[in-house]
Formats: structure tokens, sequence, C-alpha cells
């Protein structure tokens, strides 16, 4: 039989509603789990999204059951009430919604309409409702009519205060501790994966397509890295032998940072293979010494398009010329990497052959071809990077399109391994 609990953090159904699943624990409600227990609250992070599928459908089959999404925003599918079954199994009084992770908001990890929906059916029978992520801090006069309360920013102990006194509103929140630790100790279902770390929060960056920039002016204001000791017995706890650093960019710390980092490493005997996300402009020939001591045995890059133009439009700052010699210092010290690509109204079938040439030449691991998505001045309601109805807004050719994802399916990537 199920524990009762005050509060279920919640992380709505996403990747489901197409037919696949997100296994991964969100560092958020790990975070937000320790306030709470610190304070006495009783609590269980429930991820919906969970099925425990060893493998994952393409991106391709996701674009292809692309209707039974826009049914599961509009409000409209089974899964609702089989989920909302299971939140009341556990007789909370508080619900925390999360849409969207808001410590790495460059992930989809859910979809903003979708945790409204859940959070009305919710306050219907009688729950306050509390809402979390990137949108409902960005576009929360939007969402705010679907929550008793919205935790706009990161979150932090703020979160109890709203609980203890069930206060209505928006609130603004920022993490400010350099210790805390993810608590995972009362989750369901119970074999969900649990290797995304986070040893740091936020990113200078300000690519126009990204949510990080936005939430990281508005709320983090200057990155934050937790002290490296929690973040080597953070690593040392988790189960998996290979770690994911969720860190929106791991060669933006300084050398001191990584040779802190590797010396407690070898204090607490923690030998691991590490995956981090980096930007090209900053992963230089010492920094990449250093990941090859951390062990870090991937890198996911943005690399969003070869054409200097569009590089420009999307304020990367960054040159085709620097990310290869980036790549070249990888290669040099063996260490593998994933592309992520966006595809817009622009891309044309040049864009696609240069894409296709260079990743012959480069021979990623993975590549990963993302619509792209969520401007919030614009009307993102069915919005995610593999929309066929922004495929369609584009212009975007169908056999363009297929071509891309053909790409990625030569490199065999898949949701679960990307996300
Ligand atoms: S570098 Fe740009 S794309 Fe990457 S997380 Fe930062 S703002 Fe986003």
């Amino acid at each position: 039989m199920k524990k009762n609990v005050d509060v279920v953090l919640f992380n709505p159904p996403f990747y489901r509603f197409f037919g696949s699943h997100n296994d991964k624990l969100a560092p958020t409600l790990g975070y937000l789990a320790n306030y709470l227990s610190k304070y006495d609250i009783s609590n269980i992070i429930f991820n919906a999204d969970f099925s425990g599928a060893k493998k994952y459908w393409s991106l391709e089959t996701l674009h292809e059951n692309y209707k039974f999404f826009i049914d599961a925003v509009n409000g409209k599918s089974s899964l609702y009430f089989e989920v909302i079954e299971q939140i009341l199994s556990f007789n909370p009084k508080i619900v925390v919604i999360m849409a969207g992770e808001p410590l790495i908001p460059t992930t989809e990890w859910g979809n903003p309409f979708v945790g409204s929906n859940f959070s009305e059916n919710l306050r219907e029978l009688g729950i306050f409702t509390i809402g979390i992520g990137p949108f409902y801090s960005l576009d929360s006069k939007r969402f705010s009519y679907a929550f008793d309360a919205i935790l706009a920013g990161e979150p932090s102990v703020k979160i109890v205060d709203i609980i203890k006194n069930k206060k209505k509103g928006v609130y603004f929140s920022t993490l400010k501790d350099k210790n805390i630790l993810p608590e995972f100790k009362n989750i369901f279902p119970l074999k969900q994966n649990t290797s995304l770390v986070l040893s740091g929060v936020g990113c200078e960056g300000k690519c126009s397509f990204c949510l990080c920039g936005k939430m990281f002016s508005k709320f983090t204001k200057k990155t934050k890295q937790f002290c490296e000791r929690t973040v080597v017995l953070d690593i040392k706890r988790r189960k998996e032998k290979v770690i994911y650093i969720g860190d929106l960019n791991f060669s933006g710390y300084s050398l001191n940072r990584l040779e802190k980092l590797y010396n407690e490493l070898k204090i607490q005997n923690v030998k691991k293979d590490l995956v981090v996300e980096s930007r090209v402009d900053t992963l230089t020939k010492s920094k990449a010494e250093y990941f090859k001591l951390l062990n870090i045995k991937i890198v996911k890059i943005g690399i969003e398009t070869l054409n200097a133009d569009k590089l420009k439009d999307f304020k990367k700052n960054i040159s085709v010329k620097q990310i290869e010699e980036t790549l070249e210092i990888l290669k040099k010290y063996g260490i593998n990497y994933i592309f992520y690509f966006i595809i817009d109204s622009k891309t044309s079938i040049k864009d696609y052959e240069n894409i296709e040439r260079f990743i012959i030449k480069w021979r990623p691991l993975y590549i990963v071809p993302n619509l792209l998505a969520y401007d919030l001045e614009s009307d993102y309601m069915y919005d995610t990077e593999f929309s066929p109805l922004l495929k369609k807004k584009y212009g975007i050719d169908k056999k363009l399109y297929k071509k891309f994802l053909n790409l990625q399916k030569k490199n065999n990537p898949t949701v679960g391994k990307i996300i």
C-alpha cells in the first residue's frame, strides 16, 4: 500500500504522450524534496513520464505520433486519469507540478499546457497546486490562472514558505545553497534513472533561441557552482557507472575549479565515466587535459548551424573555425562528442549538405536535429523540437526534414540517450 504524503513533487508525462518515456529524475524535484524533508514535510517524487523500457522510439516516430500530443495539450488523454489516480493514491494536500526543468531549460522535459491541465484537474479535486518550470517562470501571466501558486525561477527553500502557509501568487526564487544534495529517498516508481547530476547552474550565453539565457538574466544572474566535495559525493552515491553532468557549460569553469573536482574525485576514490555539455569557445586545450583526467568520455556540443550568418543571427558568438579547432582538441584527447543542430525557416538543402559533410568528417556519436521551438512571443502551445506543425510553419520540405532525421538514424541516437 502506498504511504500518504503531504506533497507530491510531480513530473507530468511528456514523452509518454508520444508513446515513449523519460526515466531520468529531474534535479529540481530532488532539491525541492531536500528542502521539504528538512522542514518535516513528507513528500514523494512522482515521475509520470517513467516506463522503465530499455529501448526508446526514434525522433521520427515521435514526430509521426504528434496527433496524440495535440490531444494531450487539449486535455484529451486517458493518461490524465491514470496519472491522477496515482497521485490521489498518495493522498496529498499539495502537488508541485514541474513543466520543463528550470535548471536545464535546454531539454524538453515537459509541456506547460499539459502541466496546467493537470493542475486544473487536481484543483477541482481540492488539491493546492504549485507550478515550477521555465515557462511558468518566464510567462507566468499566461499560466497563473491554472495554479494556486507559481515558484518562478529555481528551486529554493521558498517552497517551504509557500507550502506551510498555502500562499497564493507568483514567487521569485533562486537557488542559493552551495552544499545542497538532491534527495531521491522517496521516489515513485522506484527504478528511475538517477544518472543526472548538476555541479553548477546557469549559462551566461545569450543565444536567441534558448530559454537558458532568459532564465539566467531574470533569475540566476551569476553562474553558481556547487562545492566540489558535494558534487563528488553526489556522483559517488549514484548507482550508475556513467554520470551525465547536466551543467549548461561545463567548460566554462576555471582550470582551478576543474582541478579541485579532479582532486576531490581522487580523495573520494570515485571512478566513473562522465558526460558533459560545453560551448566550444570555452573548451581550450588545457581544459581538455582536465576533461581527460576527470574521465569525461562524451561532450555534448550545441553547434546549431554551420552557416556563419545564422550563427550570428542566433547570437551564438562562435565561428565554424572555432568549432573545428575544439573538435580537433577533443579528438586528440580521445573524447567523443554529440552535436546539436537547429532547423528553422532558413534551413536549406545546402545547409543539410554542409552538415552531412561535416558529420562524415568529424564522426560524432550522435547528432540531434531540433526544430527551432518555444518562441515565447509566439503561440508555442503545441511546440516541441520535433513538431510537424513547426515544420509546416517554417516551410521545411518533408524530404529535407526526413534527410535530417535519417542523418540522425545513421548515427542511431534515441531520445533516452540524448536527454
Ligand atoms: S550557450 Fe547558448 S544555447 Fe547553450 S545553454 Fe547557453 S544560452 Fe543556451
